[in-house]
């Protein structure tokens, strides 16, 4: 027999062989209905896979992402199907799931073409195939073989994939008459793929290269109910009014410029603008919270990264060395900004007395990212973390964590994110060998985590397996408006670059100790939570964010030396005022100016001039009456002074 653990800690036996499905069904039928994967000693596996020695497991239902990871990757797989049965000799590049649904790129050859109105014909073929019950399959096969298959079949992506794996890793998934080389996982059969959508068709070069041949890459997205799918589309609808792309385009938040490269982010003027206006909110914070800020530059040498081990562990896949004239000097792009902070704290002893020492940057990284990968500022491939490294002695942990989960809900408050989730990411339970750290300061860090959120009254899920090596970590998700879920802030415990840099302090005993340090960045980067932060308000901000707070409309030309002295007045009280004064219609510049989303619209005329007063509309609501100068800018002002002291009154 053996022992099978399940992640609450109980242990069942089984005759070696079981498999998931089967354990599913054995906990209880409906059980089995619900689950689509499951880990096994954390690799995610098919639910018929059978299972020899003793592990520990966890069953995946459709909230887990490797649910849904192995639901839309065997989705790809019966749209190949269905494609091939529509399309005879289609070939396939590579077809993977992705965060929403998946996709798979297509080449249908030179006599056939794929296009958007075929899409409906391919739906009802899947769901033709997905209702036969088609077994998902995995057989291992040797690499001649696979070479062979794919051969007779004329395959050429395949043949390539292929002839760059190692001959004893490569497997084939079948289901009805459709093979693929996958490493899976898969469904057990394709009977609860009950809802199928097939949402655009774009080209996409192979291997993302644009000297090879554009293929079809063709996005869709499945579920096991059709309710589910009606409530998708719903909400896509909702999402593409609030894409951030198109906001930021609108709003002239940021631009790209292919000229400048993918996945660099240029900021305009009022994007900058409101980056910086949250930069310098989190920076007060930071300095009531004791931070000192630090400044480091955006190259580090090659052995730097070879000491923190990111060299050895991302350096082939990400951005190559960067040389100088001088022979054998080589520098990185910082992909993170701790090596540079090890540095510094290095740079001067310190004595347990002056710990914890917390250095702060908004430090801008480079990461690659594959080109496909790349989305508004979500994904890039330049960002700004707002990022800190504490350097604290065990004994501070908790504390040091109570205080940026204090940041965390500070920021999250300010700008309305009333949702959100925390997780911590503790040890594997039983293996404690793949960790770095002794048993003692690790048992220290979590429990110090578990405490911490406990006292913030934190909602909070653990997870076991999920820590680094290096160390245990808190993250938090927020759902925005439409109820989608955004991972942003993250703090984490670090026992290894401590380890790597050789860090120390002398502590009350005279002797050498190692600090232990804290990444922590509570927006993630700036990139993203803009990105984030315009999903979850539609562009409308918070009028202490917002780049333009007011815009003054003369009603004809004749108004505009008025409108200027308006603006003026309000500009010296600090308040962030436009003129529009184009020779439009008042009517189209109100609806003009509040697809802006700017919050106050002042209209001036005959009747204001000769009163020295504005006609004041508030963005969405009724008119709110004509309005003395300093009487509006004191409105504006007060309501800044609450958004903002509502939030201070919280703090400490
Ligand atoms: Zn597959
Ligand atoms: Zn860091």
């Amino acid at each position: 027999m053996i022992n099978i653990t399940l992640p609450d800690g109980s242990k069942r036996q089984y005759e070696p062989g079981i498999t998931g499905r089967e354990i599913a069904r054995d906990i209880s039928n409906r059980l089995a209905k619900e689950v689509f994967a499951i880990s096994v000693n954390g690799e995610v596996q098919d639910l018929t896979r059978p299972i020899h020695t003793d592990a520990a497991i966890k069953l995946h239902k459709w909230d887990a992402p490797e649910a849904r990871h192995a639901f839309w990757h065997s989705s790809a797989h019966l749209m190949a199907e269905a494609i091939e049965k529509l399309y005879p000799g289609t070939k396939f590049g590579i077809g993977p799931a992705i965060e929403q649904g998946f996709y798979y790129d297509v080449d249908p050859g030179d006599s056939q073409v794929i296009t958007e109105s075929d899409l409906p014909s391919i739906e009802e073929k899947m769901l033709e195939l997905a209702r036969q019950k088609e077994v998902y399959q995995r057989r291992e096969v040797p690499k001649k073989e696979a070479l062979q298959y794919f051969t007779d079949k004329g395959d050429e992506y395949k043949i390539e994939l292929i002839s760059e794996l190692e001959d004893g890793t490569i497997s084939f998934y079948e289901q009805g008459d459709f093979t693929d080389l996958c490493r899976g996982p898969h469904l057990p059969d394709t009977s609860s793929i009950k809802a199928i959508k097939l949402l655009n068709v774009a080209g996409a070069y192979w291997r993302g290269d644009e000297r090879n041949k554009q293929l079809t890459r063709i996005y869709g997205i499945t579920f096991p109910k059709q309710k589910m799918l009606d409530e998708h589309l719903e909400l896509l609808e909702k999402a593409k009014e609030r894409d951030h792309r198109k906001i930021g385009r609108e709003l002239e938040l940021f631009t790209f410029s292919q000229k400048v490269g993918q996945g660099l982010p240029l900021w305009m003027p009022k994007g900058a603008q409101l980056r910086e206006r949250l930069e310098s909110f989190l920076k007060r914070v930071q300095r009531d919270y004791g931070y000192e800020p630090v400044i480091t530059p955006h190259i580090g040498q090659k052995e730097l990264w070879v000491t923190s081990g990111h060299y050895e562990k991302y350096g082939k896949d990400s951005f190559q060395p960067i040389s100088t004239p001088q022979e054998g000097e080589e520098f990185l792009l910082k992909p993170m900004n701790c090596p540079h902070h090890c540095e510094i704290f290095k740079s001067k002893p310190h004595s347990y007395k002056e710990l914890p020492v917390r250095y702060a940057e908004f430090g801008t990284v480079y990461r690659y990212e594959q080109s496909g990968e790349l989305h508004g500022l979500t994904r890039v491939r330049g960002f700004t973390q707002d990022d800190a490294h504490i350097f604290c002695r065990p004994d501070q942990l908790k504390d040091e964590f109570k205080k940026v989960i204090d940041i965390i809900l500070y920021i999250f408050k300010a700008l309305d994110f009333n949702n959100f989730v925390s997780q911590i990411s503790l040890r594997d339970k039983e293996d404690h060998s793949k960790y770095i750290g002794s048993e003692e300061n690790w048992e220290k860090a979590e429990q110090a985590i578990i405490e911490a959120c406990e006292e913030k009254g934190l909602n909070t899920i653990i997870e076991y397996d999920e820590a680094a090596f290096y160390g245990p970590k808190l993250d938090f998700m927020v759902k925005d408006a439409l109820g989608r879920q955004w991972q942003l802030g993250t703090i984490q415990v670090d026992y290894n670059l401590p380890e790597r840099f050789d860090l120390e302090y002398i502590g009350d005993d005279n002797q050498k100790h190692r600090p232990i340090m804290i990444h922590r960045a509570p927006f993630g980067s700036m990139e993203r939570f803009v990105a984030v932060l315009i999903e979850h308000t539609g562009g409308k901000f918070p009028l202490w964010l917002t780049p333009d707070q007011a815009v003054v409309l003369p009603i004809s030309e004749k108004f505009q030396d008025y409108a200027e002295k308006v603006s003026k007045f309000l500009n010296n009280y600090d308040i962030r005022t436009l003129i529009d004064g184009r020779n439009e219609k008042i009517g189209k510049k109100i609806r003009d100016n509040e697809l802006k989303r700017i919050p106050y619209l002042l209209i001036v005329g005959e009747k204001e001039q000769e009163s020295d007063t504005v006609s004041v509309r508030r963005q969405g609501e009724a008119d709110k009456g004509v309005m003395k100068w300093s009487e509006f800018a004191r409105l504006i002002n007060q309501e800044v002074e609450r958004q903002l002291s509502s939030i201070d009154s919280d703090i400490h």
